[in-house]
């Protein structure tokens, strides 16, 4: 090997891949669960009635109020929780959060093993050459 380039060290690089491999899995398996998701954050609302004489608008929000902040296509808007649906909806909701933290999880992963694999690849090609054998 007439390479001047840094030797990988293949067993530590194994080593990275198939613990970065078997965490990825395991989230992946943690977003396949089946049970319903409600498309949205919950999160409390505080606001204003729009009395003059009230203490709201002194600053003492009304409030907490249970809502979903729901983004779709770069949109965002807030929608109320009716009382009635709120411990399925908040319950629902928190699922869903969980999904988009482990996807993001997933999706950093998915690049620190592309990153290693172009390493490798950079680390081990050379250009053809004449007489290189
Ligand atoms: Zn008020």
């Amino acid at each position: 090997m007439s390479n001047s380039k840094k030797e990988i060290d293949l067993k530590e690089l194994k080593q990275k891949l198939t613990a970065l491999n078997n965490s990825r899995t395991e989230y992946i398996f943690q977003l396949v669960h089946g049970k319903p998701m409600i498309h949205g954050l919950a999160h409390d609302v505080f606001r204003k009635c729009g009395k003059k004489n009230c203490r709201c608008a002194k600053g003492s929000l009304h409030g907490p109020y249970p809502a979903l902040s729901i983004n779709k296509k770069g949109k965002q808007k807030i929608v109320m929780i009716r009382k009635a649906d709120m411990s399925v909806t908040v319950k629902k909701s928190e699922r869903f959060r969980y999904f988009q933290q482990t996807l993001a999880r997933i999706r950093r992963i998915n690049k620190e093993i592309d990153n290693l694999l172009i390493e490798t690849r950079n680390s081990t090609s050379t250009d053809y050459v004449h007489g290189d054998s």
